[in-house]
């Protein structure tokens, strides 16, 4: 199989996730990849992304010149553009409309409190890029705005976007804030939601490395705010987490490894996911 046809069958597999999981209903939602440095691999307009083929795609320039193709690309094809330029290390751009992540979207609420270890090693914040017409020239001004600092964001009164080194990773982002938002959906109707510290949160942040896991940007520090004037750009990721210092989350074991990392900068500690996910869990039973 070519790398170009491998694109188009992967592309194919996450429409098909993406409708399965009611991400995108009837037409919505649009998926994009590199197909070496000058060229894009786009899902076209006007399809169910549950039911493409391969051969439906379009091939573009990085102007959005149409170079193949039967079908013309995304209606939303500026956004995906914008994130290309602002992003050289991006391959993969993924936006689709999971109800309960476009719920916190239409209420306005962005995703940056401090409650899942997991998500603040990984994606970190997930804000909210300003409301903008859909497929006009507003919208990839508006995710511009986040778009150096963050790995996902919500669109207000429309969706979410997620970027990744492909489209898989990308779209497993778009799996983290649906999950992510319907856990806070439910600690919120519960009535508690209890926080991790900021002195946590850094901590987290310093496993990042340790985990070999590359995140755009790193967390702001406590106070800073988004700027504010038109065409400013977020060169950090502001999370909400509370100061209250002497508290720890993460077992020892992980102290051990993180404080040899800390010895040695370079240091590369490589962990299987199986592994990442039992340190996760035994931080979250020692919250109890
Ligand atoms: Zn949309």
């Amino acid at each position: 199989m070519t790398i170009e046809s491998q694109i188009r069958a992967d592309i194919v597999e996450v429409g098909r996730r993406m409708y399965a999981r009611e991400y995108t209903d009837s037409n919505a939602g649009n998926i994009s990849v590199r197909l070496g440095e000058d060229r894009l691999v786009m899902t076209p307009k006007s399809v169910c992304k549950g039911f493409m083929t391969p051969d439906m795609m379009c091939i573009t320039d990085l102007d959005g010149r149409k170079l193949q193709g039967d079908r013309d690309p995304s209606t939303e094809m500026l956004m995906h553009l914008e994130v290309y330029r602002q992003r050289p290390d991006v391959r993969a751009v993924v936006h689709a409309h999971p109800p309960t992540a476009t719920g916190f979207a239409v209420a306005g609420i962005a995703l940056d409190r401090a409650v899942l270890a997991e998500v603040l090693t990984t994606l970190g914040s997930i804000p909210i890029a300003e409301y903008a017409t859909p497929s006009t020239a507003e919208l990839p001004e508006a995710v511009r705005k986040y778009i150096k600092a963050h790995d996902g964001m919500l669109l207000a009164n429309h969706g979410a976007l997620t970027v990744g080194p492909d489209v898989m990773a990308a779209y497993f982002k778009m799996e983290t804030i649906e999950h992510f938002a319907k856990i806070s959906l439910v600690a919120r109707l519960l009535g508690r939601e209890n926080l991790i510290t900021r002195e946590e949160v850094d901590r987290l942040q310093g496993l990042r490395g340790t985990y070999g896991i590359k995140a755009p940007a790193p967390i702001c520090a406590d106070g800073s705010e988004m700027p504010g004037e038109p065409g400013d750009q977020a060169d950090c990721q502001i999370v909400q987490a509370p100061s209250a210092t002497g508290t720890r989350l993460v077992a020892d074991i992980v102290g051990g490894l993180a404080a040899r990392a800390d010895r040695d900068e370079d240091a590369e500690i490589r962990l299987t996911y199986r592994e990442l996910s039992a340190l996760i869990e035994d931080a979250v039973r020692s919250l109890r």
